[in-house]
């Protein structure tokens, strides 16, 4: 019987490894792997879908497939990922290599074609299964840094036959990591009006102890009722000193299972939920991410395992409980957490919350909130939670409260400017104002008839602003009537004020030509490889938009042979 229970477990552990193919994927460097990010890391507005490789910040590094395979989509933006490839493989996964500096001769070949038959830089690309056969170690690609990225560095994913971004390193890449999590602190959380931590009613920052193992001990508490625990915890590897995220954490009341995270697998879908899961007031006062450790009502999160009671637990009066947390990385490194927890019912220390001057906003309807001619609406769902905001206009400025409450999709601003009588009304937007309110910030601003729309996903303020200056185009490695027979590229500067550039087309004796947008570096590049300037003299025009229309060209004339 012992022998045939072992078996089973053996069994058992031998599928739960193969069941994603180990060896199947190779390293897309050729260079020691690396990270500056793990898989499920927590990042702004998303959990990190792959893992960022470290590429000695350089650029153009030889990105190779990671296996056998056909490209499957190819895209270029100037934000995002940048310039990505995805290739299919026959085992069904999906590789995507994003933040490309440029792409293999027979892909730039192929997508370059698309370009100049679009007229845009910014394209988007589903190859059939013939297209584009990518044979075992094949270089698709150079290492960049293109698209929203920090730096250079590879992004690079694997994701399951329903789009699922997973861990890549399930599928037996290697990463040295010796170091187990660590935690930088732990707090407690009410789940209503009657629970207590410590005699208070709110999140509470608990005495964290580190001890010699490694492990921690917190000072013990005194609760009564419905409480939850959050956790600040990062991991780091041996090569980088970056702090990358854990991949597993289990939590355990008197020895009972509690609630499980894993970060092995989520959908696109569900990522913007991160700020449901971390303590988006904490992160939004404090840079900090608390992990919540127990789920709330509209949190469709998948990557919650085995919870009993969403991870809340009832702390009765006159007990003594021990709440603890198993906080583990990709490798398996272990960290544990052990709260003491006292019962003890109290009185409750309550702040009063005013909300004599605040509007009521609901999660599950409708709410529509009106003053002069400004009209602010929020559809259903788009909070969390029901929550008293401010709401106050003075003039054109709407006082919308603290970006302090997360939200599950935009909320909608409307001014009515019927009876707006200032001068460019053609050139107004909806800003945002930050801090000490002096720049405006362009807010993506549409208006039909009378009415100026914006939508947002952070509450703040408001107010109208006007923007009359038109973008500045500026050569960077060329003048006017020269000759440049020599250079590989043309570069201008272009930048706008207040609203932003939202367009550019550039053209060469009338022929368009495509230009690279880096908005990083402010910079439009034309490639003469591309072969499509071949007259002797040439006339170049660039015309380049702002967001609320304003327009500038730019014409100069330039000789090659
Ligand atoms: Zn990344």
């Amino acid at each position: 019987m012992k022998s045939f229970l072992l078996l089973l477990l053996l069994t058992c552990s031998t599928y739960a490894q193969s069941e994603y193919p180990q060896d199947y994927f190779r390293h897309p460097l050729d260079i020691p792997l690396v990270l500056a990010g793990t898989f499920g890391e927590l990042r702004s507005t998303h959990f990190h879908a792959g893992l960022d490789i470290k590429t000695q910040q350089k650029q153009g590094l030889k990105v190779y497939a990671a296996s056998e395979g056909y490209v499957s989509r190819i895209k270029v933006s100037h934000f995002g990922y940048g310039k990505a490839v995805y290739i299919t493989h026959p085992n069904g996964y999906t590789t995507v290599y994003g933040h490309l500096k440029k792409f293999s001769k027979r892909l730039e070949d192929y997508i370059k074609l698309c370009q100049y038959e679009k007229e845009s830089f910014e394209v988007e690309m589903f190859p059939g299964v013939d297209e584009i056969i990518i044979e075992p170690n094949e270089v698709i690609a150079y290492s960049g840094n293109t698209g929203s990225s920090g730096g250079p560095h590879l992004h690079f994913e694997i994701r399951d036959n329903q789009e699922r971004p997973m861990n890549p390193l399930l599928f037996g890449m290697e990463v040295k990591d010796s170091k187990p999590p660590y935690v930088s602190a732990i707090f407690a959380y009410p789940k209503d009006d009657q629970s207590t931590i410590n005699g208070k009613n709110e999140r509470v920052a608990l005495r964290l102890i580190p001890n010699k193992t490694g492990d921690y001990e917190v000072e013990k508490i005194k609760a009564h009722g419905t409480i939850g625990f959050g956790v600040v915890s990062n991991d780091k590897l041996d090569l980088a000193p970056n702090n990358n995220g854990v991949s597993n954490i289990q939590t355990f009341f008197n020895g009972n299972k509690s609630l499980e995270v894993d970060f092995k697998r989520f959908s696109f879908e569900e990522a913007k939920h991160i700020n449901r899961y971390v303590d988006y007031d904490y992160y939004k006062s404090k840079k900090s991410k608390i992990q919540k450790l127990f789920i709330e009502k509209n949190n469709p999160l998948t990557l919650f395992k085995n919870t009993y009671d969403n991870g809340y637990v009832f702390v009765e009066d006159s007990t003594s409980s021990v709440y603890k947390m198993r906080i583990r990385d990709y490798h398996n490194n272990e960290t544990w957490v052990t709260i003491p927890v006292k019962g003890e019912l109290e009185t409750i220390v309550r702040d009063s919350l005013d909300i004599s001057k605040k509007s009521l906003v609901y999660s599950d309807k409708e709410t529509t909130l009106t003053s002069g001619f400004i009209t602010v609406n929020f559809y259903r769902n788009t909070l969390y939670d029901d929550e008293y905001l401010d709401f106050n206009v003075s003039s054109d400025t709407l006082f919308l409260g603290e970006d302090r409450i997360a939200m599950q999709k935009n909320f909608y601003i409307n001014y009515d400017l019927s009876h707006y009588k200032e001068d460019h009304q053609d050139k107004l937007f909806i800003a945002r104002f930050y801090g000490n309110y002096k720049k405006p910030y362009y807010v993506s601003s549409t208006r039909k008839g009378n009415i100026l729309s914006a939508r947002s996903k952070s509450l703040g303020t408001f107010a109208l602003a006007t923007d009359t200056v038109p973008p500045t185009i500026t050569p960077i490695n060329f003048q006017n009537k020269k000759w440049i027979s020599k250079y590989r590229y043309l570069k201008v500067k272009i930048t706008d004020d207040l609203s932003g550039i939202s367009k550019y087309r550039a053209t060469v004796n009338g022929k368009w030509i495509l230009m690279e947008y880096d908005y990083k570096t402010n910079t439009l590049t034309h490639d003469f490889n591309d072969n499509i300037v071949n007259d002797t003299k040439n006339e170049l025009k660039i015309i380049v938009t702002d967001n609320v229309g304003n327009s500038s060209t730019f014409e100069a004339t330039f000789f090659r042979k």
